[in-house]
């Protein structure tokens, strides 16, 4: 393969890999640390409409590529796509330069990892303890390798937005209405009505840095549960910070992405006019927005991730590789279950002797 590059220790020649405490290339069999040369360089947004107008050649099918390790001589083999590469064989790190250049669009900045794998598995085993209903064998499973860093896809969106609102605002009032009751007799009630009036105005609002994820393994859904990061940690891309971590070209084009940020502000514009529009309640709501000085930005941001099998079910959890929050779903202890169900039901049958 044409477009590697290879890391070696100057002083072993071992491994040198992004270590996430040091912030520094560390290598994992003598310790020499080489910090990364990373310049001032301003990250930059890009117009939506530029990308939008320009020609992109046509996305050809990722293709399979074999490289040799220039350490071992073995033949391996991966996609184009994949940023990083450890040789099957001997461990070799390599980056391919190629990966994000097989899309139109190539990361400019990222967050660096600032988790290390022990401070996520301190974090999983800190969720997975939390309530009753946990197996403890899961504390177990956590310490073995299915945990995996990856630098996530992203795009982010800005969009200056200008919007006409108008619509019916309600205030409830209440008058006594008079009925007859099954006796016969004459009552009063309260009844509730509503006053409409027709209101309109303006709401103007700036959109920075909406995250999208652009990677169809790490959906939005999933991913947004460990919001937020930090962007403003950002730094210029450097290909030295994926070594030793799982890195892969997008997979979510700007154009469906973009579609669901449009999706999200204008459900968030939608909201802030409810709130102008409502007294008690509303009806009729219109809303007509303009959006201006759209840009966006791609990058790379450090997630882990653990799918494992517990009693036969698959099982996941994420952890911000920036500030450790974690998301999953738990598995629930049968063992647990079991006898808090036969707890309950010997205190209910000790309340009907009681009773009786
Ligand atoms: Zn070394
Ligand atoms: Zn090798």
């Amino acid at each position: 393969m044409a477009h590697t590059i290879e890391y070696p220790c100057p002083n072993c020649n071992s491994e040198l890999n992004f270590d996430s405490e040091s912030q520094n290339l560390r290598c994992l069999h003598c310790n020499t640390q080489i910090p990364i040369a990373s310049g001032a360089e301003v990250i930059e947004e890009h117009q939506i409409s530029e990308y939008f107008q320009a020609s992109h050649c046509p996305v050809n099918e990722l293709q399979s590529i074999t490289y040799r390790c220039s350490k071992c001589g073995k033949d391996n083999i991966s996609t184009q796509d994949i940023a990083f590469f450890e040789c099957r064989y001997c461990g070799n790190n390599v980056i391919n330069t190629e990966a994000y250049r097989t899309k139109p669009v190539v990361p400019a900045s990222m967050v660096p990892f600032e988790i290390s794998k022990e401070e996520a598995l301190n974090a999983f085993q800190a969720w997975i303890g939390k309530g009753f209903w946990n197996d403890s064998d899961l504390k177990k499973m956590a310490l073995n390798d299915a945990m995996q860093g990856y630098y996530v896809p992203f795009w982010t969106f800005d969009s200056q937005t200008e919007s006409k609102w108008s619509g019916d605002s309600g205030r409830y009032y209440y008058v006594d209405v008079t009925y007859t009751d099954s006796q016969g007799k004459s009552q009063v009630r309260q009844e509730r009505r509503t006053d409409w009036t027709y209101r309109s105005g303006h709401f103007s609002h700036f959109f920075d840095d909406v995250l999208i994820s652009a990677s169809k393994e790490f959906n939005q859904e999933i991913i947004r549960e460990i919001y937020p990061f930090h962007l403003n940690s950002l730094k210029p891309y450097h290909q030295e910070y994926l070594l030793g971590w799982s890195a892969k070209a997008y997979d979510e084009d700007m154009t469906r992405s973009y579609s669901l940020f449009r999706q999200y502000i204008d459900g968030r514009i939608e909201q802030a006019c409810e709130e102008l529009l409502r007294e008690d309640t509303f009806r009729n709501l219109s809303v007509e927005t303009e959006y201006c000085k759209e840009t966006f930005k791609h990058m790379l941001l450090p997630v882990w991730h653990c799918q494992y099998l517990f009693k036969g079910k698959p099982y996941f959890y994420i952890v911000n590789g920036q500030t450790g929050k974690i998301y999953g779903k738990k598995p629930l202890s049968v063992t647990k279950i079991t006898i808090a169900v036969i707890i309950a039901i010997i205190l209910i049958v000790l309340l009907i002797l009681a009773v009786s």
